[in-house]
């Protein structure tokens, strides 16, 4: 259990989250105004930019930045608003669907791995290997013992991404039901987001609890001090995206990136 005298905002490892801790609303007393979190958002787009040319340049580090959550939690919204200032050669998204038949042949980390990052690259990615135990889970998919392994499995690899200089952001968008109810009315009363729905997204409401529950699983048995699970309030989009933009900026400061020094000497050079 976690107290409820503070705010968490990571699972801590080893223990049994529970996301009726966690709050999907910002916290009242200090909530900034939308105008201050557009302006921390502006801000942390110029750092990001910034780290993303340092990073590019150092090639020593990657990072992978994991966004999993309900439908409708944003994970399209927060890409959109926290990548814009960054180069769009710097950062490469990347979804999951259903695999192909190709896909579900291999192994489940086979498509995930082929699209990680290099040491230079930020990649996001807009669903994940995660799904391989929630989705796959919640519709009787998987058998529990194959889930259990998918853990350790995605323990190894995370590990070996981490050993390769790739950190791992996991960032677990938290809306409360009543706001994903919120979410599909106003897709369903906009002609130009009906493209967005799909029966899925009605028949997993359905399964809200049993969605929770595989969340609550996965997350507790997959966040590690290396690389925890950040549990972001999502009700509302500029509060979301200010956190996600904040997490991101300090992972790639955390990783104290130096641009290389020249290959050269440039006292030599003389200009014509
Ligand atoms: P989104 O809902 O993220 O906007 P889509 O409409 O393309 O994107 O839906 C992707 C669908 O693929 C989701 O319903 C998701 O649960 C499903 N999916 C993703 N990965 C897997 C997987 N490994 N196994 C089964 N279904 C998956």
């Amino acid at each position: 259990m976690q107290s409820k005298d503070y705010t968490p905002w990571y699972v801590l490892p080893k223990r049994k989250c529970q996301l009726s801790d966690f709050d999907t609303e910002p916290p009242s007393k200090k909530l900034p105004s939308n105008s201050e979190l557009d302006d921390h958002l502006v801000d942390m787009g110029e750092k990001l930019d910034k780290l993303q040319s340092t990073l590019h340049a150092a090639k020593t580090r990657g990072l992978l930045v994991v966004f999993q959550g309900m439908d409708t939690a944003g994970k399209d919204g927060v890409i959109r608003s926290v990548f814009t200032h960054v180069s769009p050669s710097g950062v490469r998204a990347e979804a999951f669907g259903v695999p192909t038949e190709l896909e579900s042949r291999h192994d489940f980390l086979w498509r995930i791995h082929a699209k990680a990052p290099a040491r230079g690259e930020m990649v996001i990615f807009n669903r994940s290997h995660y799904e391989d135990v929630l989705v796959t889970r919640v519709r009787g998919l998987i058998d529990e013992k194959t889930c259990q392994k998918r853990y350790d499995n995605i323990l190894h690899f995370e590990s070996l991404l981490q050993d390769a200089g790739i950190s791992v952001l996991k960032c677990y968008l938290h809306i409360s039901k009543s706001e994903q109810k919120k979410r599909l009315q106003a897709r369903l009363d906009d002609p130009r987001k009906h493209w967005k729905l799909q029966p899925s997204d009605f028949d997993d409401r359905d399964l809200w609890p049993q969605f929770t529950q595989a969340y609550e699983e996965a997350l507790s048995a997959t966040s590690t001090p290396e690389s925890p699970w950040y549990v972001v309030p999502a009700d509302s989009k500029p509060y979301r995206d200010s956190f996600v933009a904040g997490l991101i900026v300090q992972t790639l400061e955390n990783m104290k990136l130096k641009t290389p020094k020249p290959s050269f000497d440039l006292s030599k050079v003389k200009l014509s």
